[in-house]
């Protein structure tokens, strides 16, 4: 991908971002060539938005909501997901506070931000450590690409997720190779985090299980739905079905 086409990937997310609900631009109107007048409108805009947004919430959920957690947290699961904004926590839990314990990056790397991993897992002794991709992400495509014309930090970024595509077998189309990358990632964070935690899983503490989320509807179960790719390690679809873990799974779908 040249750095015109990846630029319009992460300008494609961060719009979506910025402008919200109501927003007056569509996401694909923000660009590289954006004026900083238009930018810095769009900021204002954007930011009197969450300062609204922010009153919404608030008022929605009282005083007694945040009274029960404002002295410490109690998270069930950690969640490595990415930071494209398509993707956000609700997705898989509609009341995340307290409940989520959540580390994002592009590309939904555990590598990059292990200690916040282990924060989760060591200090907050969440029983589940969740990878989420999803499909259509920005990030592998571009470490599918030549991102060389990158700065040094995206470069760092993408060398490691680059690691992740060369152990991927690749065949088929580009949506195909993209989607196979992406759940090739999803094993490579598990594998990295099996290696880290291998311990806690194999004591039964803790249990690791990838998923991509797919809001392209890719796998054609859905659109939005969670595909299971790895659970502790194990990837063959048969067998995830046999983990405890999927009992309370009422949908093969998944899988
Ligand atoms: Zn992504």
């Amino acid at each position: 991908m040249d750095k015109r086409s990846f630029l319009k990937f992460f300008a494609a997310a961060s719009g979506s971002l910025a402008l919200g609900r109501g927003g007056e631009l569509s996401a694909s109107s923000l660009s590289g060539t954006t004026s900083p007048q238009e930018l810095q409108h769009l900021a204002q805009k954007m930011f009197a938005e969450v300062i609204s947004q922010n009153d919404y919430y608030v008022n929605r959920q009282g005083s007694t909501f945040f009274e029960r957690f404002k002295d410490s947290q109690h998270p069930r699961a950690t969640v490595i997901g990415c930071s494209d904004s398509r993707f956000q926590s609700d997705a898989l839990d509609a009341t995340a506070e307290n409940d989520l314990f959540v580390i994002r990056n592009i590309g939904n790397q555990f590598s990059s931000n292990m200690g916040s991993v282990e924060y989760g897992i060591r200090h907050l002794n969440t029983p589940l450590l969740l990878i989420v991709g999803h499909s259509r992400c920005g990030a592998i495509k571009a470490a599918l690409s030549d991102y060389s014309a990158e700065g040094p930090h995206i470069i760092q970024e993408l060398d490691s997720l680059s690691l992740s595509v060369r152990k991927t077998s690749l065949s088929g189309t580009e949506e195909t190779q993209w989607l196979a990358a992406v759940v090739g990632n999803v094993h490579q964070q598990a594998f990295y985090a099996q290696k880290e935690f291998k311990q806690d899983v194999e004591s039964g503490k803790l249990t690791i299980v990838g998923v991509v989320y797919d809001l392209a509807n890719d796998f054609n179960n859905g659109y939005g739905r969670l595909k299971i790719v790895n659970i502790n390690g194990e990837t063959n679809p048969e067998k995830l079905i046999q983990f405890p873990l999927m009992k309370s799974v009422f949908r093969p779908v998944h899988v």
